[in-house]
């Protein structure tokens, strides 16, 4: 643009003539042309993001849980979608997808949600102490925080098969490959175990707050039991019934051929060692004959649980025999005796050699 300068000295108005000169060159015209695709591209993206957000939301209720992460890698704008609509979008899939397992592997219950009386009850330091006695660490998998997490037997076990699932995802290329799963001295752990139990027990505490992570973590398990239902299938010398599962089953990515009759989860895989003959994890589940269908018992158990703790608070033993004898059911049943035996023996010790602390005759059965 022309401008005007005043001169004082001569006081005769100056006037610029000079103007940007016209760059034409190959190079600038190959620069520009880089310009215009670059732009092409960014244009592109904006359009994405200029989709209303409810529309956004619909669209990644239909994706898998892995998929919606993958996303929210691709730019700010995404990322902050899917953090400030995780739950919602995790509640759609779960109830889209992962139904059953949803309940075969719930979510513990928060401390912080428990009543605060009966929290005082359940983070006592005698009790603790007691838990640990009496459930030792398992070597894959993270005892749960007991100053953050409800420690109820319902609420401890659910947390024990979040990481359990977590850890039988980590080693399913071994199984599929026939690679052992490397080996730890009882009772002693390695610094790559550590790391591992530690970041799984990290996705399990995100997923007791965000239905987006417990989605991902179900589908992580949906796709280890097909894998592991493929394996087995194959296997000519495993003689037991098998997961009735068809090529578009597998393909599916929902839980629902979980629904057909199959082999009941009766144990909890203590270690590693029983991976390797584990079919379909599936507990909190038993087949009702008569109805043919699977019958899903988790529902209400915390608050049972709950329930015991504040009686026993009150010394109603009578309580606490009886939801032993409750506790001991079809699905985990050899879990349930062993905590039962431990509890006789514990309560029989203990009344002939000190007098009865309630909380403790509790702690002996979780
Ligand atoms: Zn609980």
């Amino acid at each position: 643009m022309p401008r005007h300068v005043s001169n004082s000295d001569s006081e005769e108005p100056l006037e610029d003539r000079t103007a940007a000169l016209s760059l034409k060159s190959k190079r600038t015209e190959r620069m520009q042309r880089r310009k215009v695709v670059r732009e092409k591209k960014k244009d592109a993206i904006v359009n994405l993001t200029k989709l209303p957000t409810e529309l956004l939301l619909e669209c990644l209720t239909y994706m898998s849980p892995r998929e919606v992460f993958n996303f929210s890698f691709a730019n700010r704008r995404f990322h902050a979608l899917v953090t400030a609509n995780s739950r919602v979008i995790g509640d759609v899939i779960i109830e889209r997808r992962y139904t059953l397992l949803a309940q075969c592997f719930p979510t513990p219950k928060l401390l912080r949600d428990v009543e605060p009386s009966i929290q005082d009850l359940l983070t006592d330091s005698s009790r603790q102490t007691q838990l640990s006695i009496h459930r030792r660490p398992y070597q894959h998998i993270q005892s749960p925080d007991a100053q953050q997490l409800c420690t109820c037997l319902t609420c401890i076990l659910t947390w024990n098969n979040l990481g359990l699932v977590l850890d039988f995802a980590h080693w399913q290329s071994n199984l599929d490959n026939g690679v052992p799963i490397p080996t730890m001295p009882r009772g002693q752990t390695t610094e790559w175990n550590s790391e591992l139990v530690a970041r799984n027990a990290r996705i399990a505490r995100r997923a007791v707050e965000d239905s987006l992570w417990h989605a991902r973590i179900l589908e992580m398990h949906l796709d280890s039991t097909v894998r592991s239902i493929k394996r087995h299938s194959k296997n000519k010398g495993n003689k037991r019934t098998h997961v009735d599962m068809t090529e578009e089953d597998a393909a599916a990515g929902t839980d629902a051929f979980l629904s057909k009759h199959g082999p009941p989860s009766l144990e909890f895989p203590y270690q590693r060692d029983e991976y390797y003959m584990l079919e379909a994890y599936l507990p909190n589940r038993w087949w009702k004959k008569i109805d043919m269908r699977w019958a899903y018992i988790i529902a209400g158990q915390h608050e049972r649980d709950l329930e015991l703790v504040q009686r026993l608070a009150t010394r109603d033993t009578l309580a606490l025999l009886t939801h032993t004898m409750a506790c001991i059911d079809l699905d985990d049943w050899m879990t349930d005796v062993l905590d039962f035996k431990t509890y006789m023996i514990g309560s029989l010790f203990e009344r002939s050699t000190s007098s009865t602390a309630p909380l403790k005759h509790y702690a002996a059965i979780v």
